[in-house]
């Protein structure tokens, strides 16, 4: 009997084209002999969307409108052996759609809810992280109600970190809503943007100059293993939406040429790291590296990482031996294993 798989693609965060394009390299990949591939779209609106749409929806990179209501579709998906839910950021990959998964019933690809939901909140897996002696920047948990009471208290929490520093809406993705200020007067402007989309903001210190940015891939459930590390290089200041999506942009080097004491020390912390979030299946877990002061830092861990046959993840895995169509059959072997 072929596996049944429900692909999970769209949704309602920024990033609902690159979860399509990673959706149409998963369904080329995925031997067809072995598994049969069902895409849902969600639409930007959150509705999930028929199979002749969601194949409609897949060619054209986008879904605007259209489609069930959440409940009927996760109905459908119980005519599934397992779902990948290959989405990105707020309502897929924050543990909500990892509830209704669950409470369906449903096996999938990936961290569960505690995972999800932790990982994505960027103050919530700092914390974490940091009663494992992570290392980490220093940072500030700011909320909106907060910022619009005493602003001058914000202020003084932003001084005690220093500028530069980095403003970000606490459970987003893709560098959206991200600022780097350079000064107070740019706080307010960054802190208006954050807050215009999260409740929860976090002030970051900045490392110190412009890091090198490290990823690795972990792969696997409570005994994960973790992939060789690969680098990525910009011209532009920070990693920012813009550089992320346009082709060009930026480069990577897998694996990365870093002493093999910093890799070693990258892929440990990220094992670490995986564990003590409770994240199962997958995620790239991404290090800032200043060579002149040696300083090492997790930055963040995303449990559903960019994952078209040209994204940092699946290559990571492919100079570590394990091929686009081998991982994706692995991740589904991983979402079936008992835990
Ligand atoms: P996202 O989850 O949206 O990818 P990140 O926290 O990874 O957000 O930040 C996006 C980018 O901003 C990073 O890849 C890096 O280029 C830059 N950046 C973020 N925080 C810092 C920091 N504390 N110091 C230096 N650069 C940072
Ligand atoms: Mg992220
Ligand atoms: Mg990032």
């Amino acid at each position: 009997m072929k596996k049944r798989i429900l692909l999970l693609a769209g949704g309602q965060s920024g990033e609902h084209e690159v979860s399509l394009s990673s959706a149409r390299s998963v369904l080329k990949a995925l031997p067809q002999d072995v598994f049969e591939v069902t895409p849902l779209v969600i639409s930007k609106e959150g509705r999930w969307l028929e199979s002749g749409a969601s194949r409609l929806a897949l060619e054209a990179g986008h879904a605007e409108t259209g489609g069930d209501l959440v409940l009927s579709g996760a109905q459908r998906a119980n005519d599934f052996d397992v779902v990948f839910p290959l989405l990105h950021g707020p309502m897929g990959e924050d543990g909500t759609v990892q509830g209704l998964l669950t409470l369906a019933g449903l096996p999938f690809v990936g961290s569960g809810v505690l995972g999800s939901a932790v990982s994505m909140d960027k103050v919530m897996a700092k914390s974490v992280l940091a009663a494992h002696g992570v290392p980490q920047v220093a940072y500030r948990l700011v909320l909106r109600g907060e910022w619009r009471q005493t602003p001058e208290a914000v202020v003084a929490q932003a001084r005690e970190l220093g500028f530069p520093l980095f403003v970000k809406p606490a459970n987003l993705g893709s560098s959206v809503g991200i600022s780097k200020a350079r000064s107070e007067e740019e706080l307010t402007p960054a802190l208006d943007l954050a807050f215009s989309l999260d409740r929860r903001v976090i002030l970051e210190a900045m490392t110190s100059g412009k890091p090198r940015e490290l990823e690795v891939g972990v792969l696997g459930n409570d005994a994960p293993t973790a992939s060789v590390v690969g680098e990525l290089r910009f011209g532009a200041d920070f990693y920012d939406y813009h550089t992320k999506y346009t082709e060009g942009e930026a480069t990577m080097h897998i694996p990365a040429p870093v002493p093999r004491a910093v890799s070693e020390r990258i892929r440990e912390l990220a094992l670490t790291a995986f564990k003590a979030l409770d994240c199962a299946g997958l995620a790239r877990v991404d290090f800032f590296y200043v060579e002149a002061t040696g300083e090492l830092y997790l930055n963040e861990v995303n449990t559903m990482p960019g994952f078209t046959t040209t994204s940092m993840y699946p290559k990571l895995w492919e100079a570590s031996g394990l091929g686009y169509a081998e991982l994706v059959t692995r991740l589904v072997e991983l979402a079936l294993e008992a835990r």
